[in-house]
């Protein structure tokens, strides 16, 4: 069976909402995703509250696209998330991010509901590879229907970051942390998403690929334009095509990889269709993937080496005093409490620190830092790997 990925040319976000009618025009009648009456949960990827500009956040335009579209078939609109690793799931922060990111605005002007409902739930998922039991958001749960709104994204510990991971953010901030110290290995946090989208399916992915992030994403790489707007019913499809436009192959994919070891479909190009252009097409010329991949064959390599080799092997994170605002977000992201906030009475008067022998490698605090202060820097053994 193939799986289906919809995909449009979209050059910028002024042409957005005209390129989502057609996108949805494809994929034919709306009844098929939305029944009148139902409540939707739209899950856009909130990270941070970050700019719509610096491409860390989906962009407001494109989760107005399909809210509008929910409506067009009578559902009843709620966008909600939790932001990363080590933001606390509370009113404050979804304040925050729901205005720095444009999505306040937009949801005030269309009367659309936000949440600020910050309860969560014990799931239980016996039918988990790997979890058995997950903590989501109560709105999540309470929902008729989910949308995943992601958006392409690399990812210092993923590789890439589209519509799979972005189902991370139905886990409270807080929590985040504690899958990331449980499951170091890239593999079984692959595995641990692979549940997810079994327990929590979305029933369409939409994917903001209009401007992107390459380099050292999710949050401490560099925008991209790459100009298209995709949708599947199969968050891993519509992650294959994610990464065949990023020039990622599938078998650098630690998400597509575990696809294949537990023999869930689609895992590779062959087994999606693709409507709207030809794979030959799609490529990004000049993404640049992040510098913590390890090509041909590294990832299976590092997957296998004992916690203390992997550190060899992989990138570490390093941070820069005299970026460093002492923000202290590394420290709340940070599953080993491998930092501390050192006040010193010197130039640099405040500046977080990383005790390296602590250190798992989840990259959570590059991940999470605004100043991007975190910089990842790799030894001779990395190198004979890299690129
Ligand atoms: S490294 Fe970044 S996140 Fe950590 S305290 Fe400094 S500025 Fe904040
Ligand atoms: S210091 Fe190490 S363990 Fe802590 S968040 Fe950064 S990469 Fe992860």
């Amino acid at each position: 069976m193939a799986y289906k990925v919809f995909i449009v040319k979209c050059p910028d976000y002024e042409h957005s909402d005209e390129m989502m009618k057609v996108l949805f025009s494809m994929m034919g009648d709306i009844k098929q995703f939305v029944h009148p009456g139902e409540k939707v949960l739209i899950k856009p990827n909130l990270l941070s509250a970050a700019d719509p500009e610096k491409a860390v956040t989906t962009h407001p335009r494109i989760l107005a696209g399909v809210c509008k579209f929910v409506e067009q078939g009578g559902g009843a609109v709620l966008i909600a998330d939790s932001p990363g690793s080590g933001i606390p799931y509370n009113r404050k922060s979804l304040e925050k991010c729901y205005e720095r990111c444009g999505i306040y605005d937009i949801a005030l002007k269309n009367s659309w509901e936000l949440n600020y409902n910050t309860e969560y739930k014990q799931v239980s998922f016996q039918e988990g590879s790997l979890i058995k039991q997950f903590e989501i958001i109560a709105p999540v749960l309470d929902a008729d229907v989910l949308f995943n709104v992601c958006k392409l994204k690399t990812h210092v510990f993923m590789h890439l970051t589209g519509a799979v991971k972005n189902m991370f953010g139905v886990i409270p901030g807080l929590k985040k942390p504690g899958y990331h110290s449980k499951l170091r290995n890239k593999g079984y946090f692959a595995r641990m998403l692979i549940d997810l989208i079994r327990c929590i399916p979305p029933r369409l992915s939409i994917m903001d690929a209009v401007v992107g992030m390459e380099g050292n994403g999710p949050s401490g790489g560099t925008p991209k334009n790459i100009g298209y707007l995709l949708a599947s019913e199969n968050p891993l499809a519509l992650d294959i095509i994610a990464g065949e436009i990023a020039g990622l192959s599938p078998k650098d994919n630690p998400v597509l990889t575990e696809a294949r070891r537990l023999g869930i479909t689609p895992n590779s190009p062959e087994q999606v269709e693709l409507i709207g252009a030809d794979f030959s097409e799609i490529r990004c010329r000049d993404f640049k993937l992040p510098d913590t991949l390890l090509k041909g064959g590294g990832l299976k390599l590092v997957d296998r080496l004992s916690p203390l080799f992997v550190n060899v092997f992989t990138r570490k994170p390093h941070i820069r005093k005299d970026i460093c605002i002492a923000c202290g977000a590394c420290k709340r992201a940070c599953p080993e409490s491998a930092i501390t906030i050192i006040n010193s009475a010197g130039e640099d008067a405040a500046y977080a620190e990383i005790n390296h022998k602590k250190c798992i490698r989840c990259y959570c605090c590059h991940e999470m830092c605004p100043e991007n202060a975190v910089q990842l820097t790799g030894g001779l053994l990395y190198r004979m790997f890299s690129g």
